[in-house]
């Protein structure tokens, strides 16, 4: 069976693409001491994640996958985007919960923003790296809108506020497979797996 090193120390995400890679081995960080801790740099969701997969696919010698995601406002131009996950700056991480301080700015930015102006989506990309330098990328959104207050207590980051098209729900009053059947990372992952052993097999020939 393939071996696959999902880059990163999340055990949900390691579950999630175990779930969607069925038949694959997928490892994740915690079993590789001293991997390196990938800064993520690039202005892309591909850029950043390419940086982390290549990286440990060096490290670990194994075919690897990454994923890098966030929320892209209409009304922002597309940010928080890349910046998604410190968008509250220092500010946030000296407040100990960072995830509260990034939704609260970001309604505070678009407060005055019309409720049929608040679209946007949430996005990933998700890569493979080979050692031997095959790689693959694909990009998965959820398309939906801001509302003005918090709702929910699922998920994580900006799921409170945060109303898919076609729903009344935010992200956050979801299951989990309820929001993995639709999201952007779910989406993201199950194309990716579609194109892991042609990839497998060409880094092999
Ligand atoms: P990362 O891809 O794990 O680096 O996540 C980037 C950031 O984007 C997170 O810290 C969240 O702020 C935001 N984000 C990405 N995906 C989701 C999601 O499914 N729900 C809520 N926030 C998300």
């Amino acid at each position: 069976m393939t071996r696959i090193v999902l880059a990163t120390h999340n055990q949900g995400k390691v579950a999630e693409l175990h779930r969607i890679l069925g038949d694959l081995d997928v490892a994740g960080l915690d079993e590789f001491p001293g991997a390196p801790d990938v800064a993520e740099t690039e202005l892309t969701f591909a850029g950043n994640a390419f940086l982390k997969a290549r990286a440990i696919a060096a490290f670990t010698g194994l075919p690897a996958v990454a994923d890098d995601s966030g929320l892209c406002v209409d009304a922002l131009n597309g940010m928080p985007g890349v910046l998604s996950a410190r968008w509250s700056g220092r500010f946030g991480a000296a407040t100990g919960d960072r995830d509260a301080a990034n939704l609260q700015l970001l309604l505070d930015q678009i407060s005055d923003v019309a409720d049929d102006l608040r679209g946007g989506a949430f996005v990933c990309a998700a890569v493979l790296a080979t050692p031997d330098g095959v790689e693959r990328s694909v990009e998965g959104r959820m398309h939906g809108m801001v509302i003005r207050e918090p709702r929910g207590t699922g998920g994580f980051g900006y799921d409170p506020i945060f109303v898919p098209d076609g729903e009344t729900r935010t992200t956050a009053e979801m299951s989990a497979a309820e929001k993995d059947a639709i999201s952007h990372r779910g989406k993201a992952f199950r194309e990716l797996a579609a194109l892991v052993p042609d990839a497998l097999a060409a880094g092999r020939s």
